[in-house]
């Protein structure tokens, strides 16, 4: 850490006197008095002040002004004086690669004790209120795009009055799907816990993609749907599974944003998994995941986007987890990434 530039030269300035006081006792004094020690009293009193590069420029004059006295004083032993100068080196040069060791230690502390307070803030508040962000967002968007047409559809002649209606029918879904992600997520904060219930995962998927429906047609991307009849109702929290879901497909929809029009395309299927879970895989034809990037996806605030948060991987890995599922991520043989997650299935069904 280092001072404000007056402390800092009030320091150098009482350094440096100090030392000349060391000076003139070394030169003034019997080669056997070895005043030179005393330097290293300066360096470790001004060590906190200095950065690594001031520090040793001191250490140096401390050790040019020790050779100094010694090519000066004139009475003792030269031998003596020879060996006390030496052994004052050494003292100032140990000394000195101690404290900079020391000061790196204590720079490193500084630096993990304020990157730990950054984490803690961020996964309680930041996490929460990206979070907020990222799912209410989708909805919230999907209500003004409704109303657009809802206002175009009144304001013909004659209005279609029809097309206004099913318009504000999913401003009604939408509006009501935030709502219920806030009240979700202000569960969390009063500590409250999963609520897991059996529900068919599939009509909960193609919820979502209703949801989504807005985003998806924006981005131009075809939904090929792979759903398999007869799968066992999966044991989760179903408003946060459906929050992984709408964060996967919009991972997807964005990494799709460079593909031509008629080649993006979000495939989603659900299957039996190991041990009677149930298997949902989201996949796209996008960019896909560079191989040393899987590792990291799942880290909160990793991103490789210039808008991102780097945080709807992690939460949705927490969410799975927390409903005793597991989630992973790879590239298709034939491009692009492929999210896949697997729920227990409802225990009085496993049977
Ligand atoms: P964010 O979307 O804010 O970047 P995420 O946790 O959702 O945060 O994703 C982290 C990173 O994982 C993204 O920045 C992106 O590089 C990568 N990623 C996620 N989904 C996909 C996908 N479907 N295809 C390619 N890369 C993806």
């Amino acid at each position: 850490m280092r001072a404000p530039s007056s402390r800092l030269g009030l320091s150098i300035a009482i350094a440096l006197a100090i030392m000349a006081a060391i000076f003139v006792a070394d030169t003034s004094t019997d080669y056997a008095v070895a005043a030179a020690g005393f330097y290293t009293v300066v360096i470790l009193a001004v060590a906190h002040r200095l950065s690594a590069r001031q520090l040793v420029l001191l250490a140096g004059a401390c050790i040019g002004l020790t050779i100094l006295s010694f090519a000066l004083t004139g009475f003792g032993s030269y031998r003596v004086g020879l060996i006390n100068s030496a052994i004052g080196i050494v003292t100032i040069v140990v000394t000195t690669y101690l404290a900079l060791k020391m000061e790196a230690a204590r720079a490193a502390a500084q630096e993990a004790q304020a990157r730990l307070l950054r984490v803690a803030r961020a996964s309680t508040l930041g996490e929460l209120t990206a979070s907020i962000a990222h799912e209410v967002n989708q909805p919230l968007a999907a209500i003004v795009t409704s109303g657009n047409a809802c206002q175009r559809w009144l304001a013909q002649a004659p209005p279609n009055v029809d097309k206004a209606q099913q318009a504000v029918a999913r401003m009604l879904d939408d509006a009501l799907r935030a709502s219920e992600v806030i009240v979700r997520i202000r569960g969390m904060t009063r500590g409250q816990s999963l609520q897991p219930q059996a529900f068919a995962i599939n009509p909960a998927i193609e919820e979502v993609l209703s949801l989504s429906r807005a985003e998806l047609e924006r981005h131009e991307v075809a939904v090929v749907l792979d759903l398999e009849d007869d799968l066992p109702p999966v044991f989760a929290d179903r408003v946060q599974i459906q929050q992984v879901l709408g964060n996967l497909v919009l991972n997807a929809m964005e990494a799709m944003s460079d593909v031509p029009v008629g080649a993006r395309k979000l495939h989603l299927a659900t299957s039996r998994g190991d041990a009677g879970r149930v298997r949902v895989d989201v996949a796209d034809t996008g960019h896909g995941l560079p191989s040393a990037m899987v590792e990291r996806l799942f880290e909160a605030f990793w991103t490789t986007k210039a808008e991102g948060l780097g945080l709807g991987l992690s939460i949705s890995r927490s969410i799975v987890e927390a409903n005793g599922g597991r989630i992973q991520a790879g590239n298709r043989a034939e491009g692009g990434a492929r999210f896949q997650f697997e729920l227990p299935a409802a225990p009085d069904t496993t049977a």
